[in-house]
């Protein structure tokens, strides 16, 4: 019920960009080739996601906003995980801690809208949509007012937005990406555009990688490709002679998950402490594969800690790949 619900989001939807870490998440589960995010305020008046994906029929879209619903896991196997999505979690809370309205078109159905605002769901009505998924979430924490005082202001907001998307766009690169703020209405101003990337996918990446992080990343960047017992490691590190100063550049993926993981960030730092000074920060954008028997994602709702069942592996995989990588270069 709509308390539940308000309790629950608190756990998946932190801040503007948790819900739209959640949106995207979704619209590329949908199998979307193209996903256009737009906010106004730093999100906190508005998100709307629009995705070109699979779609909902219109007698799915109540089940959609019901807690635990998902159409993603039999719930046989919780371990075994291939999408983003899993919890049946995401939509429910924000409908409870926001107004969200869905609007959807399923091949073979005529297109239909459903809203939801602190938690009471309204009834599925005709829409007008092409194809595809938009969603729209208006005023985030309305209905829980405390929440509020906790959000930064609309620029670190947006930042924050941005940030997801980006690491998102890297995981996605076959994927079509647009970010607009539309604070003030109208068209908004397109604040990041990362067109759809071809070619397999270290191809892809090292595009996405140039769109996002700049060519001076991938003009210095080894490719990196290196397998342990199970275990591999992919993608692009940067020369030790390469530095963005003090910014860190780390983006690290298991599954095709963007993880913000200590274990991970320490092995890609003991990776290259021959080579770097305190103040300066190694690069990368890394990704593990490996079975999902092998790491458990489960861990939190918002999804981005993992747990490997051999730690010890995940961080030689890294250190081993990378030094490898860096000698065979002369380093
Ligand atoms: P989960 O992603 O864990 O399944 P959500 O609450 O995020 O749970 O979404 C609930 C369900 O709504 C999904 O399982 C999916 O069937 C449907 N859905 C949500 N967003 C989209 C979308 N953009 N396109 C198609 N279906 C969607
Ligand atoms: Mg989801």
């Amino acid at each position: 019920d709509a308390a539940i619900n308000r309790i629950a989001a608190g756990e998946v939807v932190e801040r503007p960009a948790s819900a739209v870490k959640e949106l995207v998440e979704n619209a590329i589960d949908a199998g979307a080739t193209r996903i256009d995010v737009s906010h106004a305020d730093g999100g906190k008046t508005l998100i709307r996601v629009a995705d070109n994906g699979c779609g909902i029929a219109p007698d799915d879209l109540p089940l959609a906003l019901s807690r635990h619903a998902t159409s993603k896991i039999d719930g046989s196997d919780l371990l075994d995980i291939h999408t983003f999505g899993f919890r049946g979690e995401a939509l429910p809370s924000l409908g409870a801690v926001g107004r969200l309205s869905i609007t959807s078109r399923a091949s073979g159905f005529e297109a239909a809208t459903i809203r939801v605002s602190g938690g009471e769901m309204g009834p599925v009505k005709p829409a007008a949509l092409s194809e595809g998924t938009v969603v729209e979430l208006r005023d985030l924490f309305f209905a829980t007012p405390a929440r509020l005082k906790f959000m930064r202001t609309d620029r670190a907001e947006a930042q924050a937005i941005g940030d997801v998307i980006k690491r998102l766009a890297m995981a996605e690169p076959h994927v079509g990406f647009t970010l607009r703020d539309v604070s003030g209405g109208g068209e908004g101003r397109v604040t990041f555009r990362a067109d759809a990337q071809t070619g397999d996918l270290f191809d892809a990446l090292h595009g996405r990688l140039g769109q996002i992080l700049g060519r001076e990343f991938t003009e210095n960047a080894l490719a990196i490709d290196a397998t342990r017992e199970g275990l591999r490691l992919t993608g692009y590190a940067a020369l030790p002679t390469y530095s963005r100063g003090a910014a860190v550049a780390q983006f690290l993926f298991v599954n095709g998950r963007p993880v913000k993981d200590k274990l991970l960030t320490g092995a890609l730092r003991a990776a290259y402490f021959d080579f770097l000074s305190r103040d300066r920060h190694p690069a990368a954008a890394l990704f593990i594969t490996c079975d999902p028997q092998l790491v458990d994602v489960n861990v939190h709702p918002a999804k981005s800690e993992v747990r490997f069942r051999d730690p010890g592996l995940a961080r030689g995989l890294i250190v081993s790949g990378l030094r490898h990588a860096l000698a065979e270069a002369g380093h």
